[in-house]
């Protein structure tokens, strides 16, 4: 049986978020990873100063400007109508209130930088092919066992498993929650596609249970697009079949769209979908000497683009609570998920809520929505400080 400081499972942003800053506290981590090699899928992902003010202290911040896009505008339309409705400025007051840029980047590019910089950290160590099929906690040790029967034993143990995290199951037997949306996303080369706003804006499209968010990654190179929209094909007993959210609803859905959107709908890579799942909030993240981290412990719906931000932070915060609680895990863990428990519960509803105010279809909420945001000055961060500025610890 192997021993190891500090083990890790999954090797996602979460996880290797998590073995980098462990190091960088000093502590010894082993990320095991269940895929033949660390790999994001092909789409963009969205940083937020929260995240970046992390990042920087984990020292990686020249690595990842040689791929980020720091997008200018957040600019949001109407999908149906093509109406503006209202633009934040990411421009120098932006970036004057939370001391870093909303930057945007290619998933695998992120994931490549973590992994380097953990690769280059004789505290870090990595295995992939590695699927963790059994945990315990044994008060004095924590185990896992893998497909091949081997079993590790550790002092601490982080489930970053992602959303059917096989670690949540030792606090929780609830399931994920399916919202009925689906996505389709994916990158595609700038030239083949006709962006409607500067090429450095990110723009979001949303409208009667559907939204389209397009942006520039990796320079300009390749254009982000990720559409989502509610299948009315969905039932709970098709759930996890495919005969729901088709390539064929997608364009049903969105033919009532303004041509801009529908020509950007219509490039959208269609070979895979995704089904948008959260879970409720925990209320406990930990047994012992385990505890969740990422989507394992808080899956979220993408609407405020923070589900690998808050996975960023999780990772920040565990190290500090693990370094300021030397020898004792199971207090660093109750510190760690007491701090972050409440930030991150808060945030999964309010992406929940978020998204209904984009999908809306009554004839409320989208008049006072569209209202509300027209009348906001584009450097009016009043909404999203609680989000973006530093959290007191
Ligand atoms: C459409 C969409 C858009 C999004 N956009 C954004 C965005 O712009 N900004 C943002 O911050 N977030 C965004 N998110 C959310 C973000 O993608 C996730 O929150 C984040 O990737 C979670 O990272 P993680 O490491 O916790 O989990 P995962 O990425 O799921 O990683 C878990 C890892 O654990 C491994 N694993 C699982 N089980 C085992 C096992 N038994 N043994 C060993 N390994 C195992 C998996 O193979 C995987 O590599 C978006 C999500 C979606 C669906």
């Amino acid at each position: 049986m192997q021993h190891v400081p500090i083990l890790v499972i999954g090797g996602g942003i979460g996880g290797m978020a998590a073995g980098l800053a462990l190091a960088r506290a000093g502590l010894h981590a082993h990320i095991v990873e269940q895929a033949p090699r660390f790999a994001e899928i092909g789409a963009g992902l969205q940083l937020a100063p929260n995240a970046l003010r992390v990042l920087n202290e984990l020292g990686v911040l020249p690595q990842l400007d040689k791929h980020a896009v720091r997008p200018r505008n957040l600019i949001f339309m109407h999908a149906d109508t093509g109406q503006h409705l209202t633009t934040v400025d990411l421009g120098a007051p932006f970036r004057a209130r939370y001391g870093h840029a909303y930057t945007v980047m290619h998933r695998g590019d992120l994931l490549d930088v973590l992994l380097q910089a953990c690769l280059a950290d004789d505290r870090v160590t990595l295995e992939t092919s590695r699927q963790v099929v059994d945990v315990h906690d044994r008060v004095e040790t924590a185990e896992v066992t893998f497909a091949d029967g081997e079993v590790y034993r550790t002092d601490a143990l982080i489930g970053a498993d992602g959303l059917w995290s096989r670690t949540r199951l030792l606090v929780s037997d609830d399931q994920p929650v399916a919202d009925h949306y689906v996505a389709y996303r994916g990158v595609l080369p700038t030239n083949e596609i006709t962006v409607s706003a500067g090429p450095e804006d990110e723009i979001i499209w949303i409208g009667p249970g559907k939204h389209l968010v397009q942006y520039p990654i990796r320079g300009g190179e390749l254009y982000n697009q990720v559409a989502v929209f509610r299948s009315r094909a969905y039932s709970p007993e098709v759930e996890f079949g495919d005969q729901w959210g088709s390539p064929t609803e997608l364009d049903e859905r969105f033919a009532s769209s303004c041509d801009q959107v529908r020509a950007s709908v219509e490039l959208v890579n269609r070979e895979r979908r995704w089904v948008m799942y959260d879970r409720e909030p925990l209320d406990n993240w930990t047994c012992g000497r385990i505890t969740l981290l990422g989507d394992a412990a808080h899956p979220m719906v993408q609407y405020l683009a923070q589900g690998a931000c808050q996975a960023i932070e999780d990772a920040e915060c565990l190290a500090r609570q693990l370094t300021a609680h030397p020898g004792d895990i199971p207090r660093a863990f109750a510190a760690y998920q007491a701090e972050r428990i409440p930030r991150t519960s808060r945030i999964q509803r309010v992406a929940r809520g978020w998204g209904q105010v984009w999908h809306a279809d009554d004839a409320v909420v989208p008049a006072l929505r569209d209202r509300v945001f027209s009348r906001r000055p584009s450097d009016d961060y009043t909404d999203l400080d609680w989000l973006y500025q530093p959290v007191a610890s």
